[in-house]
C-alpha cells in the first residue's frame, strides 16, 4: 500500500517481478499437471556413421498441449529445471527411453540401436541419481549397453571427484555417456580427461560456421582432435546440408546427427524410417 511506503520503506512489489513469478508458478502447475496428464512425448532423431548406417538414436521430448500445441523443450526445459519438475520429468523420459530399449529388443531393425538420453545438471548432481537410473534398467530390464547418458559441460563446474565417481558407478554396469553441445560451455580441458566419457558431440553452432566463418574449419578440427586423443567417438550435431556432411566426414567425424538424416521422429514414423 501506497501509505505504507515511508521513507524507510523497500518497495516490495515489482511488478515485472511479480509478473515472472507468477508465470513460473503456473508453469510449474502446468507441467505438475501435464506429468499427471501423460502430455508429455518422446520423439527420437536417428544418429548415423559417416555413410548413413543407423547406430541409435537420441530421445528428446515434447510437450503435446491441449491449447498450445506441441511445445518445445527449449521452452519448458529451463523452466522445469528452475522449478525442480526436471526431477520427475527426467525420471519420466529415462522410463520411457528404457521401455523403448526393451521394445526394440529382439527385432532386427531395432535390436542394435543405442538410445542417448539428455540429462538435466539438476538431475545429475541429486544425490540419488545412480539409485534411479538403476533402478528404472532394473524395473524395465533395458540392457544397460544401449543407454547413453548425455550430460554438459556444466558439470565440470562442480565437484570432479563426486561426478566422476557417479560416472564410474554407472558406467561398470554398462551405460555410457556423451558431453553434449561441446564447446559451448565453460570446458575445463585439464579435468575433462578425468571424466568417463565415450562420445564428444560437438554443438551445431561449430558445425554451422565451419564453413563460413574464417577459423570455423579449424575449430572443427581441434575439437575433433581433442575427442580422438581422449579416447572419445565424435559426433557432429546439426548437420544439415551434404557440404557440412562431406566436411565432417573429411575431419574424421564418427557418427552424426542432423536435419539431413532426419528430424526427430514420433516412435511410429521411426519405425517406418528404420525399415526404408
Ligand atoms: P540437444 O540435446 O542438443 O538436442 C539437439 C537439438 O537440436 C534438438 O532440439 C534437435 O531437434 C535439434 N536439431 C537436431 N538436428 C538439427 C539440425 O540439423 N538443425 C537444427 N536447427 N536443429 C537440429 P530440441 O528437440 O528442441 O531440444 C532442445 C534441447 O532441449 C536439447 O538440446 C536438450 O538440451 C533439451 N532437451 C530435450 N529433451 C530433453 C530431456 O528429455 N531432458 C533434458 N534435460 N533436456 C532435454
Ligand atoms: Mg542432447
Ligand atoms: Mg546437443
Ligand atoms: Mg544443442
Amino acid at each position: 500500500q501506497a501509505k505504507a511506503a515511508g521513507r524507510n520503506n523497500f518497495v516490495l512489489f515489482d511488478p515485472a517481478m511479480q509478473t515472472r513469478v507468477t508465470l513460473r508458478a503456473q508453469l510449474e502447475a502446468d507441467i505438475r499437471r501435464a506429468l499427471a496428464n501423460q502430455e508429455f512425448e518422446l520423439h527420437y532423431q536417428p544418429l548415423a556413421g559417416m555413410r548413413g548406417q543407423i547406430a541409435g538414436v537420441e530421445a528428446l521430448v515434447r510437450w503435446r498441449h491441449p491449447q498450445r500445441g506441441l511445445v518445445s523443450p527449449a521452452e519448458f526445459i529451463p523452466v522445469a529445471e528452475e522449478t525442480n519438475m526436471i526431477l520427475p520429468l527426467g525420471r519420466w523420459v529415462l522410463w520411457e527411453a528404457c521401455r523403448v530399449l526393451v521394445r526394440w529388443a529382439g527385432d532386427p531393425a531395432t535390436d542394435a540401436l543405442e538410445i542417448s538420453v539428455n540429462v538435466s545438471m539438476v538431475q545429475f548432481h541429486r544425490p540419488d541419481f545412480c539409485e534411479q537410473v538403476l533402478e528404472v534398467l532394473a524395473q524395465t530390464g533395458a540392457r544397460p549397453e544401449r543407454l547413453r547418458l548425455e550430460l554438459t559441460e556444466s558439470l565440470l563446474l562442480n565437484d570432479v571427484e563426486c561426478t566422476v565417481a557417479k560416472m564410474q558407478r554407472l558406467r561398470a554396469v554398462g551405460v555410457s555417456f556423451a558431453l553434449d553441445d561441446f564447446g559451448t560451455g565453460y570446458s575445463s580441458l585439464s579435468y575433462l580427461h578425468r571424466l568417463p566419457l565415450s562420445q564428444l558431440k560437438v554443438d551445431r553452432s561449430f558445425i554451422w560456421g565451419a564453413l563460413t566463418e574464417g577459423h570455423g574449419a579449424a575449430i572443427v578440427r581441434v575439437i575433433v582432435a581433442l575427442g580422438k586423443t581422449l579416447g572419445m567417438t565424435v559426433l557432429a550435431e546439426g548437420v544439415e546440408t551434404e557440404a557440412q556432411l562431406a566436411f565432417v566426414t573429411e575431419e574424421g567425424c564418427h557418427f552424426y546427427q542432423g536435419y539431413l538424416l532426419s528430424k526427430p521422429l514420433p516412435e511410429d514414423q521411426l519405425t517406418a524410417f528404420l525399415c526404408r
